[in-house]
């Protein structure tokens, strides 16, 4: 089916203005997309009509806000194909995510001389947490190697497996360079030496499709902002067994069976991992932005983005003085690039000056740019929202632009 893009932009108001006197171009959705309107108006009418605490009032409103909460996580089941409702938590984002499992997980699995495996290409949500963890419990952390393209080495990543691995967590999606890794072999590789695997599905989500079971993935981690829902808001998923085992991460309500002075005893899960009154409002209006994905349909929206992708490499790759950073075979509808001479930064602030918002710097991602011995790039990604127009006068800028040194 091939999607009604204007249609589409018509959902999204803050599209629909002007910056430095230019029609603003959206091209930064790698680092947030933006809302449509259903998303804003259930937020409001949430606050308007149903706000109340959940899970615990026995009155009419929090029955309200408990069953439009728990929707949420029923969509969000059949979004990434999880086994049970259960095996879904809320967190504030892809990070919280990963550092619930790294310091969960990690105080009852990982031991002195245990080794994790991550990749080059990790965000640094996806490094730090597992150097506290290692600091913490004496392992080690190892780096899978890529390629100039910014591809993962697979055969690297082979011989680094031992019987000492313990955890594998690496990205679906490189939000610097677009890369999708293979992780489905990841996991099956990591999986017949024991080690788990999380998945850092903050960029995939968005665009690929997530089946968990397919994948056979232990833990999988994204954000709700990338995918145009609510900022401080994130999905984590994990297998009931594991999560079963895992000690609690954070205390409080909520997470408790019961609680005494002498002893407490847990909920089970989600609710054990889920501690404090969480985020109501934004989880009800999450369902609003899985609906607008689902009824457009991941497939449509991949072959759009992907279609801009080829279109705008093609025609920028021909542009004197534009260098692309990150050439895998498999990418996101990210591109990532330095013109000949120029400070990315100072193209940003060109770019931003002709209403194209684009992303400059190192993307949380220092490690991969010092492979590639960078300070930083420019970066722009595109949703299903942007149209060939706009990578139109996106080519003609980055054309204007180079040619001050080229
Ligand atoms: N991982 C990747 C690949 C990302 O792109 C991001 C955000 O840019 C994150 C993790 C962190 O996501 P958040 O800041 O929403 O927790």
């Amino acid at each position: 089916m091939t999607l009604n893009i204007n249609k589409i932009r018509e959902e999204f108001p803050v599209l629909h203005q002007e910056v430095n006197g230019n029609p603003l171009i959206y091209f930064d959705n790698a680092a947030t997309t933006q809302k449509p309107k259903a998303v804003l108006e259930a937020l409001s009418a949430y606050y308007l009509k149903d706000n109340s605490n959940i899970h615990r009032g026995v009155h009419t409103l929090g029955d309200r806000a408990t069953r439009a909460f728990e929707k949420t996580r029923g969509l969000l089941k059949s979004f990434i194909n999880s086994r049970e409702e259960e095996e879904i938590i809320f967190t504030k984002g892809t990070t919280e995510g990963i550092n619930l499992v790294a310091s969960s997980f990690g105080k009852k699995y990982i031991n002195e001389g245990d080794e994790i495996i991550i990749s080059t290409l990790e965000h640094h949500s996806n490094i730090v947490p597992w150097q506290i963890l290692c600091e913490q419990k004496g392992a080690t952390l190892k780096i899978i190697p890529i390629n100039d393209k910014g591809e993962i080495l697979m055969e690297e990543f082979e011989s680094m497996l031992t019987d000492k691995t313990k955890m594998v967590s690496v990205v679906h999606a490189s939000n610097a360079l677009g890369t999708i890794n293979p992780v489905k072999d990841i996991i099956q590789k990591a999986h017949s030496i024991g080690a788990k695997v999380l998945v850092d599905a903050a960029q995939s989500a968005a665009h690929l499709d997530i089946d968990v079971q397919s994948l056979d993935c232990d833990f999988l981690s994204f954000s709700a902002h990338k995918i145009y829902g609510p900022t401080g808001l994130g999905v984590l998923y994990g297998k009931r067994e594991l999560l079963e085992a895992m000690p609690p991460y954070q205390g409080g309500g909520e997470m408790i069976k019961e609680v005494t002075f002498e002893k407490t005893t847990y909920n089970e899960i989600p609710f054990k991992f889920e501690a404090g009154t969480p985020n109501i409002a934004d989880v009800i209006a999450f369902q609003k932005a899985l609906e607008f994905v689902d009824d457009l349909g991941k497939e449509n929206i991949r072959a759009h983005e992907e279609s801009l992708l080829q279109y705008a490499t093609e025609k920028l790759n021909a542009i004197k003085g534009f260098i692309p950073v990150g050439t895998a075979e498999k990418k996101v509808s990210v591109i990532s690039f330095l013109i000949n001479g120029m400070h990315p930064f100072d193209v940003g602030m060109m770019l931003d000056a002709a209403g194209i918002a684009v992303r400059t710097g190192h993307h949380c991602t220092q490690p991969l740019m010092h492979r590639f011995k960078l300070e930083g790039t420019v970066r722009a990604s595109f949703s299903v929202y942007n149209t060939k127009e706009e990578i139109d006068r996106l080519i003609e800028s980055v054309s204007k632009i180079a040619k001050i040194k080229n």
